[in-house]
């Protein structure tokens, strides 16, 4: 490690947060903090109290609360609204009641832009996405469209998205921070542009949660989804969660109609009702196993806090770069991640014919970022859990790599 990842390892606030993670022995640098969060050490100990004392303890009644035990997050039936809420509060900047947890990023999606689509006046029959989008995005929205015979505009990107929204949107889709590039858009802007053509905005907070300070309630968003096993290290497969602002509760009605989104499902009455508030975008039985070690994420996020977070995960990617301009460009790796950290999300994306054999050969080191399509090496570095000694330890078995051909 040289003087300078040092310098900044014993320099840095949130320098106690790495040590409070699970270490994988045979990894030497994890930069795919992006993709799959690591597991804080509280997790194992919180699962398997849960499958003693809450699993076993109370059986059926953990559902309801009743009998002799109650989860530290209330009964199983309230986590959907009541991790909803720790969200809200904690990573995205929401009012309490205006976010659930359930089923996946994919499935919420599906469900809030369907009942987008079918909310939309007359005449509003298109709806608008990015063609560099996360892949799933896209093919929902294809589907929605063929399902509904609506139409799907392409942009490049947010901008040119929320500049083609017009008289004929119903709702446009995009990612607040680029997968790819870790390009970071203007969530204000955006929101206002889409709104102001009578059109709503549909956000995929996925790449930003957990490492970018996000204010749906200041934005004015109408609409948003994202993953928790990023950022928010909830593990892998963890649930998933959906915003609805507060006014459109009543007006949106997402097509998944199940029991558990019902006014009371235990009555198992002819007909489906609607359950007030965000509820009703619940469809089955809500994951509560996988929500375990999402709490735990959660609770290590608000105890850093988000300025801290956004400050750490600045600097680790503008080191990152710093690297990147010292080592790889001059061995012909080029920058596809913005320079301006005000427009760059918490990876940094880099360049090079080959790369795909590359990352093959990082990952035999221990060295473990992911690849992606055309040639893109991802550096996802985790605010909470990576250090500036191992950014140094991947990018220098890179370097080395590229330098012996
Ligand atoms: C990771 C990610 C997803 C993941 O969706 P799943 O349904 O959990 O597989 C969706 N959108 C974006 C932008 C992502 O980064």
């Amino acid at each position: 490690v040289s003087g300078r990842a040092a310098e900044l390892d014993a320099a840095d606030p949130l320098a106690g947060f790495p040590g409070r993670f699970l270490p994988s022995p045979d990894v030497v640098a994890y930069l795919d903090g992006n993709s799959l969060g690591r597991p804080p050490a509280a997790a194992a100990q919180r699962l398997a109290d849960f499958v003693r004392d809450e699993w076993a303890g109370a059986l059926i009644r953990g559902w309801t609360g009743d009998g002799p035990w109650t989860s530290p997050e209330g009964p199983w039936m309230e986590w959907p609204e009541r991790i909803g809420d720790r969200i809200a509060e904690v990573a995205i900047g929401a009012a309490p009641g205006t976010t659930v947890l359930a089923d996946s990023t994919t499935v919420l999606l599906y469900k809030l832009a369907r009942a987008a689509v079918d909310a939309a006046p007359p005449g509003r029959t298109e709806v608008i996405a990015c063609t560099d989008d996360f892949p799933t995005d896209r093919y929902v929205v294809e589907g929605i469209a063929a399902e509904r015979g609506a139409a799907v505009v392409w942009a490049a990107d947010v901008d040119e998205a929320a500049a083609l929204a017009g008289p004929r949107t119903a709702l446009v889709v995009a990612s607040h921070v680029n997968f790819r590039t870790a390009e970071l858009a203007d969530g204000a802007a955006g929101t206002a542009a889409v709104q102001a053509a009578g059109a709503r905005m549909l956000w995929d907070l996925s790449h930003s949660a957990g490492a970018v300070p996000l204010d749906l309630a200041g934005w004015g968003a109408d609409l948003a989804v994202g993953c928790t096993y990023k950022f928010l290290c909830g593990g892998p497969g963890s649930p998933a969660y959906a915003y609805v602002r507060p006014d459109l509760h009543d007006v949106l009605r997402q097509p998944v109609q199940g029991w558990m989104g019902r006014a009371d499902p235990f009555e198992m009455g002819p007909g489906y009702r609607p359950a007030p508030g965000i509820r009703h975008v619940v469809s089955g039985t809500p994951p509560i196993l996988g929500a375990v070690p999402l709490v735990v994420g959660l609770d290590l996020l608000a105890e850093a806090g988000t300025a801290a977070v956004r400050a750490k995960s600045v600097a680790l990617t503008e080191f990152a770069v710093e690297l990147y301009d010292e080592w790889l460009a001059p061995l012909g790796v080029e920058l596809v991640s913005p320079r301006d950290p005000a427009r760059r999300g918490g990876h940094v994306t880099i360049t090079r014919p080959g790369f795909r054999a590359v990352c093959d050969a990082l990952w035999a080191r221990g060295v473990l970022p992911d690849y992606r399509e055309p040639d893109g090496i991802r550096l996802g570095l985790a605010p909470l859990s990576t250090t500036f000694a191992e950014v140094e330890r991947g990018l220098a078995e890179l370097r080395d790599l590229l330098a012996r051909g």
